[in-house]
C-alpha cells in the first residue's frame, strides 16, 4: 500500500551537506558530508562566538532573551544568561572576553573573567543608541559595532522606542580612552562587519541595500565605501572571512562565499534564512551557523583568520 503522508525527519537528522559552485574558484572548497544541527527551536538564533580555550560557543536566541552555550565536549547545550538583554551580535576580545551587543539596553558590554559584566557604550553625543547588532575588534584593541534599529522597531527583539540617534551608524571605541566616534553615517541598517587579514580592509553589510561595502581603514578613519557586492539572495547579514581573504556572509539562502573583488564564488545551502556564522573549532575549520530557528555546524576544508 501506498501513502503520500510521510513522516518528518528528526531534528536531529543530519542533513547533506550543499555546495553550489558558481565560479572555478570555488572547485576546491568542500567539506563534510553532513551537516550538523547542533540545537533547534530557537526563535531568531544569532552572534555565534567561539571559545577554544574552553571548547565552547555561545550564541543568542534575541526574541527569547537568553544565550545558549553548546559545549564541544559534551554536545549539549544549556542556557549561559538569560535575560539577557535581548543580546544580538558578540565577539571574543584579544583577552578572551566575550564582549556582547544587546538590544534591550542598548548598548555594548563586556563579561569580564570573574562574571561580572560591565558597560563599554551606551551613548552617543549624550544620547541613547538605537540597539548594537553586531561587533568585532580590531588588534589596537578598538572595538567596531554597527548600530541599525532593528532592536527598537518592535519589542519582538527588544524594546520599542523612538530612536534617539539621527541615524544608523557604525561606530569605534577608543581602547584607551573609551571615547566613540561615528565611522559611517550613510548606511540604512548596517549589520555584519569583519576586517581583512590584515585589518586594512573593513567589510560592512547594509541589510537595507542588500550589499556590502568596503572600506580602506586609515589612522584618519574609514575611506571609500564602495559596494562591493550585491546580495544574490535576500539579504546579507554576519560576515566572516577565512584565511584565502574570502568573505563569508549569511544570506537567506545559506552562507555565500565572495570573492575580495567582490564575486561570488559559491554557496552552502542552509535550509533557514541565515542570520550569522563563524569559524570555530581547535583548528577553526568548523563553520558554525545560526539560522532562523537552528545552529548548524559543518567541517569544511577553510581557515577562519586567527
Ligand atoms: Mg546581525
Amino acid at each position: 500500500m501506498t501513502s503520500d503522508v510521510r513522516e518528518a525527519p528528526a531534528l536531529t537528522a543530519p542533513l547533506p551537506t550543499r555546495f553550489t559552485r558558481e565560479c572555478a574558484a570555488f572547485a576546491t572548497i568542500n567539506g563534510d558530508a553532513w551537516t550538523e544541527r547542533l540545537f533547534t527551536g530557537g526563535r531568531w538564533l544569532e552572534g555565534p562566538t567561539y571559545f577554544p580555550a574552553g571548547r565552547f560557543l555561545v550564541f543568542s536566541d534575541i526574541p527569547n532573551d537568553r544565550l545558549l552555550r553548546w559545549d564541544e565536549t559534551s554536545n549539549v547545550v544549556s542556557v549561559f544568561r538569560s535575560p539577557a538583554n535581548f543580546a544580538n551580535g558578540h565577539t571574543r576580545d584579544r583577552c578572551g572576553r566575550l564582549v556582547s551587543c544587546e538590544h534591550g539596553e542598548r548598548r555594548v558590554v563586556r563579561t569580564e573573567h570573574d562574571g561580572r559584566v560591565c558597560v563599554l557604550a551606551d551613548r552617543y553625543a549624550g544620547r541613547r543608541l538605537n540597539s548594537p547588532n553586531d561587533i568585532v575588534e580590531r588588534s589596537d584593541g578598538s572595538l567596531w559595532f554597527t548600530d541599525p534599529s532593528y532592536g527598537i522597531d518592535s519589542d519582538y527583539e527588544g524594546h520599542k522606542a523612538i530612536p534617539e540617534q539621527d541615524g544608523c551608524f557604525v561606530y569605534r571605541l577608543d581602547p584607551v580612552t573609551g571615547e566613540l566616534a561615528v565611522v559611517a553615517d550613510d548606511f540604512v541598517r548596517p549589520n555584519g562587519l569583519a576586517f581583512s587579514g590584515d585589518e586594512t580592509t573593513l567589510y560592512i553589510a547594509d541589510t537595507g541595500e542588500r550589499h556590502i561595502r568596503t572600506f580602506a581603514v586609515t589612522e584618519a578613519g574609514l575611506v571609500g565605501g564602495a559596494v562591493l557586492c550585491e546580495c544574490a539572495e535576500g539579504s546579507f547579514d554576519g560576515l566572516r572571512i577565512d584565511d584565502e581573504g574570502r568573505i563569508w556572509a549569511a544570506a537567506h539562502d545559506g552562507v555565500h562565499c565572495i570573492s575580495p573583488e567582490g564575486e561570488l564564488l559559491g554557496r552552502l545551502l542552509i535550509p533557514e534564512v541565515v542570520s550569522n556564522l563563524t569559524f570555530g573549532g581547535s583548528q577553526r575549520n568548523q563553520l558554525f551557523i545560526t539560522a532562523t530557528s537552528t545552529l548548524y555546524s559543518v567541517r569544511v576544508n577553510v581557515t577562519g583568520i586567527g
